[in-house]
């Protein structure tokens, strides 16, 4: 299945009410919802979303940082849906992300980059399934 991905809208983006424009100009670029829900995540479940990372120097800032506030996990369909995706998000450090994409609209910083993108398809199973079951998507 290389047809869906996995986003976050984080918490600095829900903080500052850009909830509404991102879904908007995720929908505009040709992404169905398939599943959303707006959680406020404890240190266990952003520390196992971003299990990966757990080594890294910035992982205790980024946990403090996914559970500061409410985010909204979606599920997005598209052909080519994860690297579409990456390619309107922006590169991870807002500094770098090209003009239109979604973290040079809204992010601040390189931790509060105002979404999260899949970058593969397998870890874009694997991370929908983290936040929904089957039944919740449509
Ligand atoms: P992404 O796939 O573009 O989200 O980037 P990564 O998978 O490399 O990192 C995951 C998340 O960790 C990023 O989206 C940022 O929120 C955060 N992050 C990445 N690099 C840094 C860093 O150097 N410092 C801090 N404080 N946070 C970082
Ligand atoms: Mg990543």
């Amino acid at each position: 299945m290389s047809n869906i991905t996995l986003t976050i809208i984080k918490p600095d983006a829900v903080a500052k009410g850009h909830t509404g424009k991102i879904i908007d100009h995720i929908i505009g670029a040709g992404f169905k919802v398939r599943a959303m829900k707006m959680i406020h995540m404890n240190d266990r479940e952003a520390g196992g979303f971003y299990d990966v990372h757990r080594e890294r120097p910035f992982f205790n800032d980024l946990v403090s940082f996914m559970t500061s506030g409410p985010c909204v996990p979606m599920v997005l369909e598209k052909d080519n849906a994860v690297t579409d995706f990456r390619g309107v998000i922006g590169a991870t450090n807002p500094k770098e992300a090209a003009e239109g994409t979604i973290r040079n609209l809204y992010a601040d910083s390189i931790e509060a980059n105002a979404i999260h993108g899949s970058d593969s398809d397998e870890n874009a199973r694997r991370e929908a399934s983290y936040f929904f079951s089957e039944l919740e998507i449509f």
